[in-house]
């Protein structure tokens, strides 16, 4: 799969009505055969992870970002299936907390960043205070302006110390959203989930769109690169991001740590 194909290169224009969220050109199969491919890589991605853990000398970031029903939980469900719960986290976040509005903004994103072995998975982030913020004028423009910049600072610092990042914006169509609001009031075990404030978000899907093109065009960067998942089908969606952390992984060349010297010659009594 020639993932290259969603990332963003930095500076780019994005056009989101250009990028089509069925689109499913990586993966010449049916549905079925799709959902086939994914035990294959969790397999993979289970064996990369352990050597990471393993060698402890690399730091993994992934950032999921998209509107209500996107997909960001079902992808940390299927994407990570079989992985080591030792060594893989997550972390979402909400609206802040007093305490945490009481700090600047990525004061409790970097608390959560990951420690050497380790890998992080943000649903949702630091994004939500151009996002979000932006779309409620949460906070003044003047403020939240600044910050593209200032999370371009900050994520650079981050892959100064070793930290890799990876960034998946997961596009949906506001069909698609619609069908799956509505699933989420018709199927009695997914009622939990929604929210009528997530009727109010969407009212302000067009917002949302130009924020998201915002950071698309102003936060890709070479190190810490967006890619825009095509997510209307589920399926395609757990390929693409699987391939995309699978390929990373693989480019950061791990080893096994050096065993002690003279192992051959131990016979355990
Ligand atoms: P969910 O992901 O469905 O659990 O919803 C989390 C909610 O928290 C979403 O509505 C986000 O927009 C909101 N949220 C996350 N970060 C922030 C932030 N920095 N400021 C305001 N709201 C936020
Ligand atoms: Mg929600």
């Amino acid at each position: 799969m020639n993932i290259d194909h969603y990332r963003v290169a930095p500076n780019s224009k994005i056009d989101l009505s250009a990028w089509d969220p069925n689109d499913k050109r990586l993966f010449d199969g049916s549905k079925k055969a799709g959902e086939a491919a994914l035990p294959a890589l969790n397999k993979r991605l289970e064996a990369l992870q352990e050597l990471l853990y393993a060698e402890g000398k690399h730091k993994v970031l992934i950032v999921l970002q998209g509107m209500d029903t996107s997909g960001k939980d079902g992808t940390i469900r299927h994407v990570f299936e079989g992985v080591n719960p030792q060594g893989v986290r997550v972390a979402s976040f909400k609206a802040p907390t007093p305490l945490e509005l009481a700090h600047d903004y990525l004061w409790r994103i970097h608390q959560e960043t990951p420690a050497r072995g380790q890998i992080v998975i943000f649903n949702r982030s630091h994004y939500e205070d151009v996002l979000v913020v932006r779309v409620h004028n949460l906070v003044p423009p003047e403020v939240w302006r600044r910050r593209y910049d200032q999370i371009n600072a900050f994520e650079q610092q981050l892959t100064e110390e070793g930290v890799t990042i990876l960034k998946f914006f997961l596009h949906i169509s506001k069909d698609e959203q619609k069908q799956r609001l509505q699933e989420r009031l018709d199927k009695p075990e997914k009622r939990w989930k929604f929210s009528t404030g997530d009727l109010a978000e969407r009212k302000l899907w067009d917002e949302y769109m130009a924020a998201y093109t915002a950071v698309l065009e102003r936060t890709s960067t070479a190190h810490a690169p967006w890619y825009i998942v095509p997510a209307n089908r589920k399926w395609y969606r757990n390929l693409v991001i699987s391939h995309v952390i699978i390929k990373t992984l693989e480019g950061l060349n791990m080893r096994y740590p050096e065993p002690e010297a003279g192992l051959d010659q131990i016979v355990i009594e």
